[in-house]
């Protein structure tokens, strides 16, 4: 349902920030794309949300091609840029506003209480906690009903007991909407917990290193011995990736993949 093929992003100074990427992602997959900073991470993530372009190749969502920001895809940032004057319904409802207001409602009240704010729908932005705020930023792309949720290191800012309750919240949404995900994160534990596959991204210019297969249900334990296997997996992976030269010709050579099949 999403489809990149050959894209790559030189900027106006200079900088090849994505080379020759290539992925395809099925509907309702969760890809965790991982890799050092710089390595053109969050560029990648805006080139599919349509808020930058490409310098060549194309990016397709159901058959659509992307060089706009589109409905059907969704994006939250690592800060949840809510509006400090609107209350939490209101942001959730921001992006739906043109909604009749029965189906607005319906939705924002069904999103608060799948993150667990049912009764905070008054409340302003800055009466929430950080990782509060945060799920109302997911809500708010989620009510949207997206095809393809972005999200650029959404839990980076928060603390480790609250990002794993998010974790068990993000796949409960998942559940209820079943949207494909791409979730940018520095966070291996993060990426073994929720994604089906695992994208590794080498730097100097960005593309991908290699692509790990996680097949376990979910929810994963993360005190399991397996789940230690594939978290080590995954910084070996990233530390390979690091030292991955430039010009390699096996440049997107699946040297994880098969590994959980
Ligand atoms: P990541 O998210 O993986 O940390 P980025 O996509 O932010 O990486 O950046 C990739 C590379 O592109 C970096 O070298 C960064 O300095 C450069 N870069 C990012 N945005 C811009 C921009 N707007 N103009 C010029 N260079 C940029
Ligand atoms: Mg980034």
């Amino acid at each position: 349902m999403l489809t990149i093929e050959g894209l790559s992003k030189t900027y106006s100074n200079g900088v090849n920030a994505i080379g020759d990427l290539s992925l395809e992602v099925a509907h309702g997959e969760i890809i965790a794309v991982v890799g050092g900073s710089g390595c053109g991470k969050s560029t990648l993530l805006r080139m599919i949300a349509g808020l930058d372009l490409p310098t060549s190749g194309s990016i397709h969502v159901n058959g659509q091609r992307i060089t706009a920001p589109n409905p059907a895809i969704g994006v939250v940032f690592q800060e949840p840029r809510l509006l400090p004057w609107l209350n939490v319904a209101r942001n959730i409802g921001f992006g739906i506003d043109e909604m009749p207001r029965a189906e607005q409602e319906t939705r924002i009240s069904r999103a608060l209480e799948l993150i667990g704010l049912e009764g905070y729908d008054k409340r302003l932005p800055k009466e929430l906690s950080g990782g509060q705020a945060q799920r109302v930023a997911i809500a708010r792309a989620l009510v949207a009903q997206p095809d393809v949720l972005l999200l650029d290191e959404p839990f980076s800012a928060l603390d480790p007991l609250i990002r794993k309750a998010l974790h068990g919240q993000m796949l409960e949404l998942w559940k209820a909407y079943r949207t494909t995900m791409i979730i940018v994160t520095h966070d291996a534990d993060e990426a073994v917990a929720l994604a089906d596959r695992i994208v590794v991204m080498a730097p100097k210019p960005g593309r991908i290193h290699s692509t790990l297969q996680i097949v376990d249900k979910r929810p994963r334990d993360p005190l399991s011995d397996r789940f230690a296997a594939q978290r080590r997996e995954v910084l070996a992976a990233l530390d390979a990736a690091a030292e991955f030269p430039q010009s390699n010709p096996n440049a997107s050579a699946d040297i994880g993949a098969g590994a959980w099949w």
